[in-house]
């Protein structure tokens, strides 16, 4: 049975390759050099007279390796919405997006060209916009992509903290009884000092700060959330 997709343009569907295709080997590899987004990265190329002509990633490209709290996840967004309150997951970002834009840097007129996309089962709708705006012919995904990268999959492999200690500075009651139970559910090591995340609760929130760091990598603000936000924090980093 063909999944239930997010979005789907009335006039257009996805077309479905195994994961070893040759284009799809190489939006692989896309995958592992150009997505700058460590949550759920997004390899794409673009294949014109049966050649690799233009390659990117999500999260504009910036790279894997950088740490980015999405807040989407720390506020718990269903799929495909609060986009607009995060920098790195804004459509712009998106790897189909950042393909045409790779595409005509390099001078190549993306019309009537093919894209595989490894990493993701759907495209958004300003996503394929853009690609029928640009005159993309097909855009392929895996065959099995809604199961290999479905949200659950990829965040079970994402969403898992690599930082292994935590401080807790300024917590108290059943605050802290809350968010000591939350860390226990990761995994999460409580310890009084030399932490690898520093969690500090002050008058604007908890501030997580990350070791070598002065500024938050995130602020948790104060509400009755504030332990499971923090927690979504914690797997991020
Ligand atoms: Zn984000
Ligand atoms: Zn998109």
């Amino acid at each position: 049975m063909p999944p239930k997709y997010p979005y789907m343009p009335p006039d257009r569907f996805l077309k479905y390759v195994p994961v070893d295709h040759p284009f799809m080997l190489a939006a692989a590899q896309a995958r592992e050099a150009c997505a700058g987004d460590p949550l759920y990265p997004v390899g794409i190329v673009m294949v014109k007279d049966g050649q690799v002509v233009a390659r990117a990633g999500n999260g504009f490209n910036r790279g894997p390796g950088k740490v980015h709290v999405c807040p989407r996840i720390v506020l718990d967004c269903p799929s495909g919405t609060g986009y607009e309150l995060c920098d790195l997951h804004d459509a712009p970002g998106h790897s189909e997006r950042m393909l045409l834009q790779a595409a005509r840097d390099s001078g190549i007129d993306p019309a009537g060209s093919d894209v595989y996309m490894f990493g993701h089962w759907w495209a958004c709708e300003p996503c394929w916009t853009a690609l029928i705006e640009a005159g993309v012919r097909d855009l392929y995904v895996v065959d099995d992509a809604h199961e290999r990268f479905s949200r659950e999959k990829v965040y079970g492999e994402t969403l898992t903290p690599s930082v292994r200690t935590v401080s807790l500075e300024g917590f108290y009651g059943d605050r802290l009884q809350a968010v000591r139970g939350q860390l226990w559910e990761l995994g999460l090591e409580e310890v009084d000092q030399d932490a690898d995340v520093r969690c500090v609760m002050g008058d604007d929130g908890a501030r997580c700060v990350l070791r070598g760091d002065i500024d938050p990598v995130y602020t948790v603000e104060i509400g009755d959330k504030l332990p499971q936000q923090l927690k979504n924090v914690l797997r991020q980093l």
